[in-house]
């Protein structure tokens, strides 16, 4: 290998640079040694022997220093013997492709399956020898990347879609192997890749729906004020009220959005600190009380006396608290009550924000976190909802390894809980 060749004038330079190295550690101890047999042959009247001796130690000195250097440089190279084609060539071909981990089928030249890789049998079922490749896929795409291998020309590589047991999608690529016509299909499963698009595309559209209603109605306000209602000062008036209205739920609408888009750039909770939930939950609750009152409701504290710490983004756990007390505020009002309560468990501290209204049918449950899910579109835009708010409460529990739990059933209102890590000190 060109790296082990010392004859090169390269490997040399290498070499020479390593006994500089060597010797510049071993300075300080080299000098002191080669000080003391200069000292010491002095002494004793043998100047030529203490020169020998020098040259003697220099000697072993710089051969020394080369290993030296080779191990601090290169640790694992000396531990590891030096890999070879050899090495490679008692690996099997089956090894190899069970090793890739995505489908890989290898056909011969007349397009029969010689082998197929367990990913490619998970996903398209077993492959027995003999079996022809055009019979088992027969989308059109497939059937021409199949035909042009068949023909061994080089075609691009394809989408491809897989409906049961469950949908997926992958790209496929051919490319001929070995020389005689055989051919290796491989898979990439893009199936995550376009959930998460769909999720993109599908936030998307409803943000641009969210802000175009709004955005329609003042728009027919402005043409109605510019024309019919020009000279009606009772119509501009109430006109005027509605639009400030519908401005105000874009504004809701874009700082529930800002809210998201700054979690999600940063995955982790910055600016931790040590902070007492009881406490947080006390200044919400203040910053809140009038409209708790205003929504004809009563609050009920049952905090710890102790401090409950956590470590935590203060202001996004008041965030997480204003959430969940102002639904219990929209949705629950007709229950008249409002529990909050906090307990501790082992590592755990759960807060439950609890109200006596309508609640919450039972299928609805496991998607109340799913961005714009509401239970009703008019009864939360009446309310002055987003459509975010507990997609914005899981959001920021999950960046401080904690979650929510929401229990309900029609007629007996909704408890929100949220479970937080204590702090690690105050674990009991
Ligand atoms: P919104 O801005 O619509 O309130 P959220 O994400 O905060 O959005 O809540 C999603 C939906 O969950 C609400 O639209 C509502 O249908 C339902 N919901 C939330 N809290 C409660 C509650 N305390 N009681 C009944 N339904 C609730």
């Amino acid at each position: 290998m060109v790296s082990d060749n010392s004859a090169s004038p390269s490997s040399a330079r290498r070499l020479a640079a390593r006994w500089r190295a060597g010797l510049m550690r071993n300075a300080a101890v080299l000098t002191a040694a080669l000080g003391a047999i200069l000292l010491l042959a002095l002494l004793a009247g043998r100047p030529l022997l203490g020169i020998g001796l020098i040259v003697a130690v220099l000697t072993v000195a710089f051969a020394g220093s080369r290993p030296a250097a080779t191990r601090r440089t290169a640790p694992p190279a000396q531990k590891l013997p030096a890999p070879s084609s050899a090495d490679a060539g008692r690996l099997s071909a089956a090894e190899l492709s069970e090793a890739i981990g995505d489908p890989l089928i290898l056909c011969n030249a007349l397009g029969v399956v010689m082998s197929a890789n367990r990913a490619a049998s998970a996903a398209f079922g077993q492959f027995m020898p003999g079996d022809l490749i055009a019979l088992r896929f027969r989308s059109p795409e497939m059937q021409a990347l199949i035909d042009s291998a068949l023909r061994g020309a080089p075609s691009a590589a394809i989408e491809h879609a897989e409906r049961v047991p469950i949908e997926r999608s992958f790209k496929v690529g051919a490319t001929m192997v070995g020389g005689d016509g055989r051919f290796a299909l491989f898979f990439r499963d893009q199936s995550e890749t376009r959930r998460i698009d769909r999720m993109r595309a599908d936030f998307i559209a409803n943000a641009s729906h969210e802000l175009r209603t709004p955005l329609a109605s003042i728009s027919g306000f402005i043409e109605t004020l510019a024309g019919p209602a020009k000279n009606d000062p009772q119509a501009r008036e109430r006109f005027l009220a509605i639009m400030q209205n519908q401005t105000g739920r874009m504004a809701r609408l874009i700082d529930d959005l800002l809210s998201l888009s700054r979690l999600e750039m940063k995955p982790l909770a910055g600016a931790e600190s040590r902070v007492d939930l009881g406490d947080l939950a006390r200044q919400v609750t203040v910053s809140l009380s009038q409209m708790i009152r205003e929504n004809g409701m009563v609050l009920a504290l049952d905090l710890k006396d102790a401090p409950v710490p956590i470590v935590a983004n203060p202001d996004e756990i008041v965030q997480v608290l204003e959430n969940l007390i102002e639904n219990a505020c929209k949705y629950g009002q007709s229950g008249k009550r409002l529990d909050i309560s906090l307990s501790t468990e082992r590592d755990e501290a759960s807060l439950t924000v609890r109200d006596h209204g309508p609640g919450i049918p039972t299928e609805h449950i496991p998607r109340l976190t799913e961005r714009f899910y509401r239970v009703d579109v008019e009864t939360s835009r009446a309310q002055k909802g987003t459509g975010l708010g507990l997609a914005i409460v899981k959001h920021i529990l999950s960046r401080h390894q904690g979650r929510l739990t929401i229990r309900s059933a029609p007629g007996e209102g909704a408890s929100f809980t949220i479970h937080l890590p204590l702090a690690e000190d105050s674990q009991t």
